[in-house]
C-alpha cells in the first residue's frame, strides 16, 4: 500500500476505534444502570429517596442516549472534513482570496473551527432546552444562550486568532526548533488566561458579587486562616441564571486567586457543608495539585508540539488528506487538531485516575481540617441528589470518564481518614 493511502486508512481506523470503544463503554454503563434501576442500592438508602433515584436513572439514560447521537454526529463531521476534500479546497480558496501568509492560514483554521462549532450547535441547543429542561435543570433563556455563543466566538477571535498567527509565524522565524518556542508561547498564553479568567473572562458571562457578611462568610474566612490560606475574595456567581447544577471553584493563582461559589450551591448546602466543600477546594491548593496539573498539561502540550513538528517534516502526512506539498504548518496543525482527540482518548483512564487521586487527597484534607468527616459527607450526598448523579456507573465507564470518584468510593475513603 502507498504510504499516503496507509495514513488515510490509519486515521480512519483511529477515529472509528475511539468511537466504537466509547460506544461500548456507554452501552456497558446503560446496562449497569438498568440492572440497578429497580430499587435504590443498599449503600444509598440514606442518600436518595426512591422517586429521586428513579429520576437519576432516567436522567443518566437520557444523557447516554443523547451522547450516542451527538457523538456519532461529531465523528461524521470529522470524517467528512478529513475525507471529502473540503479541507484542501477551502484552504486553496482562502489562500486565493487572502494570499498565502500567516493571517490567511490562521483565518482558514479559525473558519474550520467555527464550522465545526456551528455543526454541533443544534445538539447543544437540544441538550440545554430539551434534555436539561425535562429534568428541571435549565434556567437559561434563548437570548442568554445565544449571547453566550456570540461572546465565546468573539473571545476566540480576540484571543485565539492572534495566537494562531503568532505560532504560524514562528516556523519561519525560529527554524527547526520552532516547536519549542511555540510551546513556550502557548504556555505563556495559558498562564495569561489563568490570570485573565477571573478578572476579564468570567465577568463577561456572569455576575460576581462578594459574599455578604454573615455566618457563612465568617466561617469561610476562619477556615482560610486555619488552613493557612489567605482568601482575599470570596465571590458568589449567579450560576442560577443558566442552570440549577451547582459548583464551587478556585480561579487564578498567586495574588489573583479567588474563590467562587455558585449561588445554587449556597442555596443547596448548609453553612458547615459549604465550609467542607471549600476546605476540599483549599486542599487542592495546599497540596500543590494546581501546579502539578499545570505541569502535567504542559508536558502533554510539549509532546503535542513535538508530534506536530515531526508530522510537518513528513509531507506524506498532509498530502494523505489532499494538501499540496509545501502547504506549510496550517494544514498539519489543523489535521493534528482533528485527530488528536481520538488518540488522547486512550490516555483518559490514566489522566482521570490521577485526577481521582487528587480528589481523594483533597477530601482527606477537608476532613482533617474540619476534624470531622460528616460535613463533607453530607455535602457530597446532597450534591449527588441535587444533580441527579448516576449512583451506579459501570466500573470501566467511571474509570475511563470520571474525573471525580463516585460517591461510594469517596465515602469509603473518607471513612479511613483519621480525624
Ligand atoms: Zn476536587
Amino acid at each position: 500500500m502507498e504510504l499516503t493511502k496507509f495514513i488515510g486508512v490509519a486515521a480512519f481506523g483511529v477515529i472509528v476505534a475511539r468511537w466504537a470503544a466509547d460506544a461500548v463503554l456507554a452501552w456497558l454503563n446503560r446496562r449497569e444502570v438498568q440492572d440497578h434501576a429497580g430499587a435504590v442500592p443498599m449503600a444509598y438508602r440514606d442518600t436518595m429517596d426512591p422517586p429521586t433515584y428513579r429520576r437519576s436513572v432516567e436522567y443518566t439514560l437520557a444523557l447516554s442516549r443523547f451522547g450516542r447521537w451527538s457523538d456519532a454526529w461529531e465523528v461524521l463531521v470529522v470524517l467528512v472534513l478529513l475525507f471529502s476534500g473540503v479541507l484542501p479546497a477551502s484552504f486553496g480558496a482562502v489562500r486565493g482570496l487572502l494570499g498565502a501568509g500567516a493571517w490567511a492560514d490562521a483565518a482558514w483554521i479559525f473558519g474550520v473551527g467555527v464550522a465545526v462549532s456551528l455543526a454541533s450547535l443544534p445538539f447543544e441547543a437540544w441538550a440545554q432546552f430539551r434534555l436539561e429542561q425535562r429534568f428541571g435543570f435549565n434556567t437559561t433563556t434563548v437570548a442568554t444562550w445565544c449571547l453566550d455563543r456570540v461572546k465565546g466566538f468573539l473571545l476566540a477571535l480576540v484571543l485565539g486568532y492572534p495566537l494562531m498567527v503568532f505560532i504560524l509565524r514562528l516556523v519561519d522565524w525560529m527554524g527547526p526548533r520552532w516547536w519549542l518556542w511555540a510551546w513556550a508561547v502557548f504556555l505563556g498564553f495559558q498562564l495569561l488566561l489563568l490570570v485573565l479568567a477571573p478578572i476579564v473572562i468570567l465577568p463577561l458571562f456572569n455576575k460576581l458579587t462578594p459574599l455578604p457578611d454573615g455566618e457563612l462568610r465568617t466561617r469561610l474566612l476562619q477556615l482560610g486562616q486555619r488552613a493557612g490560606f489567605n482568601a482575599r475574595t470570596i465571590l458568589v456567581m449567579d450560576g442560577s441564571r443558566r442552570s440549577r447544577h451547582s459548583n464551587a471553584f478556585f480561579t487564578g493563582f498567586g495574588r489573583f486567586r479567588k474563590i467562587v461559589l455558585f449561588d445554587t450551591l449556597i442555596a443547596q448546602l448548609s453553612p458547615v457543608e459549604l465550609e467542607a466543600v471549600l476546605a476540599h477546594e483549599m486542599g487542592h491548593y495546599k497540596l500543590g495539585h494546581i501546579p502539578k496539573r499545570l505541569a502535567g498539561s504542559a508536558l502533554m502540550t510539549l509532546a503535542g508540539f513535538w508530534v506536530i513538528a515531526w508530522l510537518l517534516g513528513r509531507p506524506e502526512f498532509a498530502s494523505a488528506f489532499g494538501f499540496a506539498p509545501g502547504s506549510g504548518l496550517a494544514p498539519t496543525l489543523l489535521l493534528f487538531g482533528l485527530l488528536s482527540g481520538s488518540v488522547s482518548f486512550w490516555l483518559s483512564p490514566l489522566l482521570n485516575h490521577w485526577s481521582r487521586v487528587h480528589e481523594f487527597e483533597a477530601d482527606a484534607f477537608a476532613a482533617r481540617n474540619m476534624a470531622s468527616r460528616e460535613p463533607l459527607q453530607g455535602a457530597l450526598r446532597k450534591l449527588c441528589e441535587k444533580n441527579l448523579s448516576n449512583l451506579t456507573p459501570h466500573p470501566l465507564y467511571s474509570a475511563w470518564h470520571y474525573s471525580h470518584p463516585t460517591l461510594l468510593e469517596r465515602e469509603a475513603a473518607l471513612a479511613r481518614v483519621p480525624v
